[in-house]
């Protein structure tokens, strides 16, 4: 029997991977969606989460709306016995996640905070490759045009939004997955526009047990884009590129793959759902958190989408 799922936020995220993946994935089936300004044709709408949850018949939601406001939606969806998947960031603090985990667990549902970058193709041959060998030094190059991937996203450049964090959070979610033991902030600093609550550029300074890890966020890259992660091992250079899809070691490609991260999301969401279990990851969060809580605040151009 499929899994009667309620989608809610139809903006770029939900139409652009969301929508083709619930399609393509067995056992699960849209049923109605909320939206405060769109509709789909065929299928139940509805203003707002509390609405859904009253008038439609669902064991599932996903949420895509953005972090601002996500807690309370989480929180009406698991009240009501759903089962529930969250877009990264899964909230807009860790202490919010924690008491949505605790909360899944109270009314025995399946809570799901999903990273998609780490179902990238090359993430987990990259992991298994780097364990047992000896990691020297990680570089993570994160840098990209805001202009075209978050056009007229207000707030993205809110408190809570995570300016480049947002796509950067992507990086630290491979880069804690990948990497055999914990990771930790040691330094950061931050460029906010002199218009904008979130920060437009970040360089912060990591390490795992002895090794230093740089990270370069950027999102006044125009050209080409830069989605890399390099780790430097007792045995070469393994290199994750195009924010995951492709590994190459010694600059010989390995892996170079299409992308269907989102269909691995709600195929596990699935699983999770028919096993009973929950899968709540902290740790690239926990290290944004860590970088505002550490970082050099660098004031910098204003910013405007249309310039
Ligand atoms: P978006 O295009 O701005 O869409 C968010 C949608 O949420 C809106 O269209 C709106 O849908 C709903 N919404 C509810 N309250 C809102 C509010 N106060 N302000 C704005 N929208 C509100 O954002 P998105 O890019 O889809 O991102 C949504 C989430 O997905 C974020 O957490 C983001 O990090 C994550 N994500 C985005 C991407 C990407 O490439 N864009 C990739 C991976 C993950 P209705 O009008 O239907 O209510």
């Amino acid at each position: 029997m499929s899994l009667k799922l309620g989608l809610v936020g139809l903006g770029k995220i939900a139409r652009d991977q969301h929508l083709p993946a619930i399609a393509a994935t067995p056992g699960l089936k849209l049923a109605a969606i909320a939206s405060r300004h769109a509709t789909l044709p065929d299928l139940p709408g509805f203003n707002d989460i509390d609405s859904l949850l009253a008038g439609a018949d669902l064991d599932a939601i996903t949420l895509c709306t953005p972090p601002q406001g996500r807690f309370d939606q989480a929180v009406s969806a698991l009240k009501a016995g759903r089962h529930l998947m969250l877009e990264k960031p899964p909230g807009m603090t860790v202490t919010e996640v924690e008491a949505l985990a605790a909360l899944a667990r109270q009314k025995g549902v399946t809570l799901f905070t999903t990273w998609h970058s780490r179902e990238a193709a090359a993430v987990e041959p990259a992991r298994t490759w780097l364990s047992g060998r000896r990691i020297d030094s990680v570089r993570v190059i994160w840098k990209e045009d805001v202009r075209h991937w978050h056009p007229g996203q207000a707030w993205i450049w809110e408190p809570g939004g995570l300016g480049v964090f947002d796509p950067g959070i992507n990086a630290l979610s491979i880069v804690t997955h990948i990497l055999p033991d914990a990771v930790f902030v040691t330094g950061a600093s931050l460029e906010f526009p002199a218009n904008r609550a979130a920060p437009i550029a970040a360089s912060v300074q990591m390490r795992m047990n002895a090794a230093p890890i740089e990270a370069e966020f950027d999102w006044r890259q125009t050209g080409p884009q830069t989605w890399d992660i390099e780790v430097q091992t007792d045995a070469g250079l393994l290199r994750l590129s195009k924010g995951g899809s492709e590994m190459w070691l010694d600059d010989q490609p390995q892996l170079v793959e299409e992308d269907s991260e989102y269909r691995s999301l709600y195929r596990r969401f699935v699983d999770l759902v028919a096993g009973g279990r929950s899968e709540v990851d902290l740790a690239p969060l926990r290290l944004v958190a860590d970088a505002f809580l550490l970082a050099r605040r660098i004031e910098v151009d204003a910013f405007e989408d249309d310039a």
